[in-house]
């Protein structure tokens, strides 16, 4: 689960991050008002006005943007929520823009050498070490990812202790390495420290700062302030139920609207860009389902678990949704009956079948279906199946996987 900045911005602060402050609208007409709030006091007023969606990449699409007047502020707040926002994290259609958030801006002190002081900080799970790890970078800012793939060096990672946590040898270390200096190594340490901490105790699968940030030295801040002015978060959905702060974070205009459909229903749902929808029971044999439809020259519309044990309601929901999906041009249904049962997988099939709303108002499947069944009562679940036929046209049964992944692949004219 992912929440959006100004929320990342909060808990960060409530972990004692130093974060600048600001509000967020969701209109135009509230720029004005929004401007003199955050730039409040400042004796060169300069605000950030940021979109607020569930995707990076804003600054090069032009989603982040400074404005040292309230008249630039509408600007740029009519400009961001009038027009969708396209960057490589988005759908090619980009997304629309429904929240923006008008922060104080930060001045960023600039690096000897070019550019400016801005770093990246991020604590993650990594799968080799099987430990939480701190990465780190001097090149923060909007080409991280263009850095990571083309200097693999000047990414720093250091391993989290398991029970300890980020030490704070193992902080200053980092913060040496970054370049800090002076009184900036304490607050870098703080800051690294604090984030570790925040990843576990909130069940995080990604704790990211980027960037942080040096301020300009001032003579309250000879060394200048370290700042985060940008954050991303994912959570672990399996430790929600223990962080019903994080829970309600969520933003569901932000999500899948047919993955939430699925969650309802206890049914694992992953969009994919594919035409051929699956639904399959077992994690594993679904992804066994997706690799032969590959390997017979398809492409899987999505991945659906339906669980060892799903009930005849909820097959008939994995239907729906799986045909919810325009791209679909063929179904693939792959059962193997250990705890869940054939006939009712075929109960399923039938009413879905039967039950299905096109989107020209008529019932029934449309498109190819092919079933391939295999274990508990499996000669009931054909026997329902056969005796269905007429309701359902398109169905075609299979002998095994293979043969269901040529049937279904030929079906959709692969
Ligand atoms: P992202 O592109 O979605 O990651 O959005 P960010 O919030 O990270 O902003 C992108 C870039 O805009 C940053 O790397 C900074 O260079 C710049 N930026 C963002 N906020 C500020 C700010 O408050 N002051 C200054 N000077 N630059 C900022
Ligand atoms: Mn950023």
């Amino acid at each position: 689960m992912k929440i959006h900045e100004y929320q990342a911005r909060d808990l960060l602060r409530s972990f004692g991050i130093p974060v600048p402050g600001g509000r967020v609208i969701s209109s135009p007409a509230e720029a004005n008002e929004a401007f003199a709030a955050a730039t409040d006091g400042m004796s060169k007023p300069l605000a950030v006005i940021k979109a607020q969606i569930h995707a990076g990449g804003r600054g090069k699409a032009g989603f982040v943007k400074l404005v040292d007047n309230p008249a630039d502020a509408l600007t740029s707040a009519t400009f961001m929520l009038t027009n969708r926002m396209k960057s490589p994290q988005t759908p090619p259609e980009g997304l629309e823009v429904k929240k923006l958030l008008v922060a104080q801006a930060a001045d960023i002190a600039p690096r000897a050498g070019g550019g400016s002081e801005e770093f990246y900080l991020a604590i993650t799970t990594d799968r080799k070490s099987r430990r939480n790890i701190l990465i780190a970078s001097r090149e923060g800012g909007v080409e991280i990812e263009q850095v990571a793939h083309d200097r693999p060096d000047a990414i720093i990672r250091e391993p989290l202790h398991p029970i300890l946590g980020l030490q704070g040898f193992a902080a200053r270390n980092v913060a040496y390495k970054l370049g800090f200096k002076g009184k900036q190594v304490g607050q870098a340490v703080a800051i690294m420290q604090a984030l570790a901490k925040l990843f576990v105790e909130k069940d995080c699968t990604l704790a990211e700062i980027n960037p942080l940030i040096i301020t300009p030295a001032t003579a309250a801040h000879p060394d200048g302030q370290v700042l985060a002015i940008d954050a991303k978060f994912s959570f672990d959905e399996n430790g929600l139920f223990r962080h019903k702060d994080v829970a309600a974070l969520a933003d569901p205009s932000e999500e899948n609207p047919a993955e939430i459909r699925a969650h309802k229903y206890g049914l694992s749902y992953i969009a994919l860009d594919g035409n051929i929808g699956c639904l399959v029971n077992g994690a594993g044999l679904a992804m066994a389902t997706m690799d032969i439809i590959k390997l017979n020259g398809g492409e899987p519309a999505n991945f659906l678990d339906v669980g060892g044990s799903a009930s005849e309601e909820a097959v008939t929901e994995a239907f729906s949704i799986i045909l919810s999906d325009p791209a679909v041009k063929g179904v693939l249904v792959n059962i193997f009956g250990g705890i869940m049962k054939c006939d009712i997988i075929a109960q399923g099939i039938i009413n879905a079948a039967t039950k299905h709303r096109n989107p020209d108002g008529s019932t029934g499947f449309k498109v190819p279906l092919v079933v391939r069944l295999e274990g508990t009562n499996v000669d009931a679940g054909r026997k329902l199946l056969d005796d269905a036929r007429k309701q359902i046209p398109t169905m075609q049964a299979a002998t095994d996987l293979t043969d269901a992944a040529k049937k279904v692949t030929a079906a959709v004219g692969v």
